[in-house]
């Protein structure tokens, strides 16, 4: 699919997004105030270019989506006797996402193993993953912070998208992924890449390849996931991996990969006839987020949570997704945490032999 090419030039890219989002709600990078988000676009709008502080996970996954309205009913001639009704409709429109990362879309796969090919599909993510066209923009230059390449993912990894844009001399070659990816460069009507633009988008991928190695090389990762359950019940290496965190949650909710969530129920008006529920993004750096209904909090301090979300992503995950990882080395949990913990520190020292594991 690789091999369907389409050349944008530099000056045209806002005509081109415009006939590729066509009967679509676009999505671009945008600043708002020191932050790079995510939104809709306007028709014409030049899109930024620069890597979102915030990945666009939210559009297939929103922070806070109404699942259904409810309202009760009660029968007027036997009052103790009411009914529910669920109004489960939901307005999803087609939807385009241009200019995240390799690792932003790496993270909808992350997401697809569990919501759409786990034993339980959920329809909510289903529906927007589906309605929603993922365009792309390979890294031509890495961030101090970026570690893609440890995890199975790079700078030009293809994972979740249905283009990859690659920037080139004068403009960007544009390289079909899915079928999906195809047909909406097709209905753009643009001009056939070439060879020589896909060899250069090719060596553009090799270069940033080449630079990320250079200033970060990969370490093996491959007996992490063991050793990271050896470490299981380390509580001083956790608590010295913890010691300076916050316990905010800024790490979970600006990750492609973190999924969880909570559900509640909100009422409409004060009689408790009607309402909605929703589901929030919920996050295991928080102490609420395993206390149960007696009190009892099996995460009480944020060492062990800390060590939950590690684990989750480099042992817990890849032992029930044959192997992969789910983090992609996208580094925002480096860049965004107010006290940098650095992930990439806490997964080295814990893959390294210790005196608690003398056998590793
Ligand atoms: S962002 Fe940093 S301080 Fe906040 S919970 Fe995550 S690791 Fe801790
Ligand atoms: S854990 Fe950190 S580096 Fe890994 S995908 Fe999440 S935010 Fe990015």
């Amino acid at each position: 699919m690789m091999s369907f090419a389409r050349y944008i030039a530099r000056g045209e890219l806002a005509r081109a997004l415009d006939l590729m989002a066509r009967g679509r709600v676009a999505y671009a990078p945008r600043r708002e105030a020191d932050a790079v988000v995510f939104r809709p676009r306007a028709e014409g709008e030049e899109p930024l270019l620069a890597r979102a502080t915030v990945p666009p996970k939210g559009i297939i996954f929103p922070q806070s989506e109404r699942l259904f309205a409810f309202i009760r009913e009660k029968d007027p001639n036997d009052p103790g006797h009411t009914t529910v009704r669920l109004d489960a409709t939901a307005d999803i429109p087609p939807a385009l996402i241009f200019g995240g990362r390799p690792c932003d879309a790496r993270g909808f796969h992350i997401f697809d193993r569990v919501y759409l090919n786990g034993p339980h599909r959920d329809p909510y993510y289903a529906a927007r993953r589906d309605a929603t066209v993922v365009v792309t923009l390979a890294c031509a230059k890495p961030c101090s912070t970026c570690f893609c390449h440890w995890t199975g993912c790079g700078p030009a990894d293809t994972t979740g998208s249905d283009i990859l844009m690659t920037p080139v001399e004068g403009g960007f070659v544009a390289q079909a992924v899915t079928p999906r990816g195809q047909e909406v460069l097709e209905g753009a009507s643009l001009p056939e890449a070439g060879a020589d633009r896909v060899m250069a988008a090719e060596a553009v991928h090799t270069a940033t390849l080449s630079a990320l190695e250079a200033q970060n090389p990969a370490p093996d990762l491959s007996t992490t996931p063991r050793r990271l359950r050896e470490r299981f019940d380390d509580s001083g290496f956790w608590r010295a991996m913890s010691d300076k965190c916050l316990a905010c949650g800024a790490c979970t909710y600006l990750c492609p990969t973190c999924y969880c969530f909570n559900i509640t129920d909100e009422n409409d008006g004060g009689d408790g006839m009607r309402g909605r529920r929703l589901r929030s993004w919920d996050n295991c750096m928080s102490s609420l987020f395993t206390r149960e209904a007696s009190g009892h909090n099996p995460r009480m301090g944020k060492a062990l949570r800390l060590r939950n979300r590690v684990g989750h992503k480099f042992s817990y995950y890849p032992d029930l997704h044959e192997g992969i990882v789910s983090c992609n080395g996208c580094g925002r949990c480096i860049t965004g945490c107010p006290v940098s913990v650095d992930i990439r520190e806490m997964v080295v020292r814990a893959t390294e032999p210790s005196e608690e594991t003398p056998n590793a």
